[in-house]
């Protein structure tokens, strides 16, 4: 049995930010482990092959403001990619060179399947090749990727699930109906038009709001392209169709709404709605809240099991999102100080986190978004 002060599930951005800080806070190679089921960055290697990150990356570290695709200060993809939108695959490699310069040690190909509370002070980690890992400290960030959501409605099996695209050069019919518009439905009906495809893109719901929050409201890359789209014919914006039912006929793909409303399609429906809250092998070890988030403490702690920390994009405080895109960096800082605080690490880095925005312990930044002109 391996035994380790802290493990770390998950070698995607999440994992590897609180590895990295840990390393740099002088944590003892031997005293923690990543497992990661797949290889580092896999959840971006699996992205269509034309995606690319929505937030762009500048190289602006030398000015302390840091690169908003960096998972430490010190690091920029766009200098090291010299890319403003990094692909996924780019993005996998910049995390590899990420780990390799801090020598952070990762297992690939190690997929934790369960994890029991043995007593207060240490968790095992059942790895599916029959190993275990013993641990003090478990931050779990195995990302949404892994959990896309392919049951929202009736014939959801009959749909694309937009993380199961490899290239949207495989999708060959003349015209399609994506579900969703938000990041990833715009980013289909982008480039479904941009193939000569005809596409209705449905909105399912909300008005636009009056926030600039990235978490909440298209980012400026995407507004840029849904405007672009507009232009053609090829694209239709339909607002307030709730798919209740998907069936297929004859090849044709008929889509019901809780309305009773009918559209129909000769390409599979592309589901764009998103990825379930689902946690893996700690989901019974976090309480949660009214809409199914894991409920955290101010370390990000969960509240039922201390020392099981939660980093990546499902975390919440409250009403406020850390989320999808780049906020959640802020909080490596979280599970790491308490770590640090225990095995008596050192945290003068944090000055260095705190200066790069890459601390954030304070969320009134997020309650009130205001834009004066
Ligand atoms: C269209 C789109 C555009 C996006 N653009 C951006 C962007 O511009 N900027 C940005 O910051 N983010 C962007 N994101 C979001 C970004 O992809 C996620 O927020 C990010 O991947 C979350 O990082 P993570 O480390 O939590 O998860 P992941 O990157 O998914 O990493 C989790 C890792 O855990 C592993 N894992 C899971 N379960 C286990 C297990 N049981 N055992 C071992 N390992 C396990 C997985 O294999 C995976 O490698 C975008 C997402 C989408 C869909």
């Amino acid at each position: 049995m391996k035994d380790v002060k802290v493990a770390i599930v998950g070698a995607g951005p999440a994992g590897l930010g609180c590895a990295v800080l840990l390393k740099q806070m002088g944590i003892a190679t031997d005293d923690m482990v990543v497992c990661e089921s797949n290889k580092i960055g896999s959840s971006f290697t699996a992205w269509p092959k034309e995606m690319r990150m929505i937030t762009p990356s500048f190289p602006s570290n030398g000015y302390h403001q840091t690169d908003l695709n960096a998972i430490t200060p010190d690091t920029s993809p766009a200098f090291s990619l010299g890319k403003e939108h990094p692909s996924g695959k780019e993005y996998a490699h910049y995390l590899r060179s990420v780990a390799e310069h801090y020598d952070v040690s990762v297992l690939e190909s190690t997929k934790v399947t369960e994890v029991k509370q043995q007593n207060k002070d240490c968790f095992l980690l059942q790895i599916e090749s029959g190993e275990i890992i013993k641990t003090r400290y478990l931050i779990w960030a195995g990302g949404e990727f892994s959990s896309p959501r392919l049951n929202t409605f009736r014939g959801s099996d009959l749909c694309l699930h937009n993380s199961q695209v490899k290239s949207w050069d495989d999708c060959e019919a003349e015209d399609y109906v994506v579900i969703g518009s938000y990041e990833s439905g715009v980013d289909a009906a982008f480039n479904l038009a941009s193939r000569g495809k005809y596409v209705t893109l449905l909105n399912t719901g909300h008005d636009k709001q009056e926030t600039y929050d990235p978490s909440r409201v298209l980012s400026p890359y995407t507004a840029e392209r849904l405007s672009a789209m507009a232009n053609t014919n090829l694209v239709e914006l339909q607002q307030g169709f709730q798919v209740d039912e998907v069936r297929v006929a004859e090849n044709v793909y008929e889509l019901l709404s809780t309305t009773g409303d009918k559209l129909t399609c000769s390409g599979k429906p592309i589901n764009c709605t998103g990825f379930d809250a689902h946690l893996g092998a700690v989901s019974g070890l976090f309480d949660r809240t009214e809409n199914g988030f894991p409920v955290v403490n101010q370390f990000d702690e969960s509240t039922l099991y201390p020392k099981l920390f939660l980093s990546g994009p499902k975390l919440v405080h409250g009403d406020i999102l850390l989320c999808f895109i780049y906020k959640f960096r802020g909080r490596f800082i979280a599970p790491c100080s308490v770590i640090a605080a225990d095995l008596g690490l050192d945290i003068s880095i944090l000055n260095d986190y705190e200066q790069a925005g890459m601390m954030l312990s304070n969320f009134s930044c997020c309650e009130t978004q205001q834009c004066y002109c």
